[in-house]
């Protein structure tokens, strides 16, 4: 049964929905004195953006997490949330009260500041009723200049609820000491339930379980599968870690999509109303600061974080700004040339910002984004034409040579690239030119392998040799599940290669695969 029917006439009538009484009130309809049946804190708790002074914390009221509007009354509750240096909250620093307002479905984001820099921290939500939700812990970034020694950084995505369990986030959240985490996107994905999730080797479709649903188009379908996923346990075990730097690819919202354009060839005008919905709940349900807060159906996704002199953090967007796909899989749209300079990625304006922001003196540059930038070729034994997707960066020429230009003409020898989007752990050098694979590196691109996306159906991928052989600038593709941790220090980058036993049913064991570390003054990737 909803909450909403536990809301007897008495109770509307004390929330004041009264023209007069609502004057008094304020803006916002308020649940005075709300009485949940059950602790309505089922979606877990999130931080994330740290900054030196303090980050964004969320949480969102969802009782019956897959019922209707969550199991929440049309009306706004207020949520208290503190702030403290230790677990058991006996040196409260901050606290207060924030809105959970149903035109947001009842999420809650609270910008905090006024914290010391370089520290954890630690962060609940309760209610008037005694309601509360989990704790979580934060961190602080450093303070902008700082002489810094090291940051321990994961990388994360590609989480589709069918095709396995998180169990790798589990393993995620035991990580030691980790300073945040970058998530390179599809948090959800937008299929109808019972699809399951694709190979990426033509292997059988993997199904450990299921969404709820058809294919999801509206506000209330985006928001239910958002609940769907984050009532995993292990997933809020990874929130509650360690602070998150958001951003989003495609299945946030429709298989590669392209600025106005889906894969579908629905007209933009209608499109524009997909992106609308899945935005509003990509705000809602991730912990990203106001500034992120979608407008006119676009949300400023590329920003900057600093982390001391050590680390300078570019997020892109490589989805809300990208010309069409230069011939999508089922050709309805025209091939452009090769050399159609007009043909963007990023966008002119976050272009030119990427450039200014490439322009510092911090130790270490990191792009993190989504899709490969590497040249690659990965066709099957015996194939005779290279196998290539137009959706990543090297399906935009011009684009990439220009951001390739913005790295050289700096001079910079300590440019990190972080991706996703393929499901498989990838370690590669960017070469300065295409044609001289070999030839020196312009940067180094890690690509981290998904969380669950195309669960256990590649893990007998036998096609190392060939790829190998084909990419002669890369060191590592491996198709396991997993995520990757960086640890950054003035001299050296690490990567671990983290990969999952098995992620179809629970209880897999995660391990190292590999490690390698590059210095700032060289883009030389080296195993270790
Ligand atoms: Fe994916």
């Amino acid at each position: 049964m909803s909450i909403f029917n536990t809301l007897g006439r008495r109770s509307i009538l004390q929330a004041g929905f009264g023209a007069f009484a609502l004057a008094a009130l304020g803006p916002a309809r308020l649940w005075a004195n709300p009485v949940f049946r059950s602790n309505p804190f089922t979606l877990g708790v999130a931080s994330g953006d740290p900054l030196p002074d303090g980050v964004v914390l969320w949480t969102r009221l969802a009782p019956e997490p897959l019922g209707e509007h969550g199991g929440m009354p049309m009306l706004a509750v207020e949520v208290d949330w503190q702030v403290a240096e230790d677990r058991s909250f006996t040196r409260i620093v901050r606290e207060g009260v924030e809105l959970a307002r149903p035109e947001l479905g009842h999420s809650v984001h609270v910008e905090v500041g006024g914290l010391r820099p370089a520290r954890p921290y630690f962060y609940r939500f309760f209610l008037k009723g005694g309601e509360a939700s989990v704790i979580g812990r934060t961190k602080t970034a450093p303070a902008l200049g700082s002489s810094l020694q090291s940051a321990r950084i994961a990388s994360v995505g590609c989480q589709h609820y069918e095709s396995g369990f998180f169990t790798a986030y589990k393993h995620l959240a035991n990580e030691d000491n980790v300073d945040l985490v970058f998530h390179y996107g599809d948090y959800i994905y937008e299929g109808r339930g019972g699809t399951g999730g694709g190979s990426e080797t033509g292997g059988p479709r993997s199904m450990a379980r299921q969404h709820v649903g058809q294919e999801i188009y509206s506000i209330e379908d985006y928001r239910r599968r958002y609940a769907q996923y984050k009532m995993d346990a292990d997933l809020q075990a990874a929130h509650a870690s360690a602070p998150f730097v958001m951003s989003y690819d495609d299945h946030e919202i429709d298989n590669d999509w392209a600025s106005a354009y889906d894969q579908d060839g629905v007209p933009e005008h209608i499109f524009q109303l997909r992106k609308f919905a899945a935005l509003q709940a990509w705000y809602e349900n991730l912990p990203v600061r106001i500034g992120q807060f979608p407008k006119g159906g676009m949300v400023k996704l590329y920003r900057n974080l600093d982390y001391g002199d050590l680390l300078r953090i570019h997020v892109l967007d490589t989805r809300a700004y990208r010309s069409q796909q230069l011939c999508d899989a089922r050709a309805k749209n025209p091939c452009r040339a090769q050399d159609d300079a007009k043909a963007t990625m990023l966008g002119q304006a976050q272009e030119s910002w990427l450039n200014e922001s490439l322009g510092n003196n911090s130790r270490w540059n990191f792009l993190a984004q989504q899709i490969m930038f590497s040249p690659y070729d990965l066709r099957k034994e015996g194939a005779t034409e290279p196998w290539t997707s137009s959706d990543d960066w090297i399906g935009y020429p011009a684009a990439r040579e220009r951001l390739k230009k913005s790295i050289s003409d700096r001079s910079l020898t300590n440019v990190v690239i972080g991706t996703g989007n393929s499901h498989r752990h990838t370690v590669a050098h960017v070469p300065v030119n295409d044609s001289e694979l070999e030839g020196p590196a312009l940067a180094v691109e890690f690509m981290s392998s998904s969380i669950s996306s195309s669960g256990d159906s590649d893990v007998n991928w036998t096609g190392q040799e060939t790829t190998m052989r084909n990419n002669p600038h890369m060191k590592l593709m491996e198709l396991q599940r997993g995520y990757q941790i960086y640890d950054v220090t003035p001299s050296l980058w690490t990567t671990h290669v983290k990969v999952m036993e098995y992620v179809g049913k629970p209880g897999g064991k995660i391990s190292t695969l590999a490690k390698y570390a590059v210095e700032p003054t060289r883009s030389v990737i080296e195993k270790v």
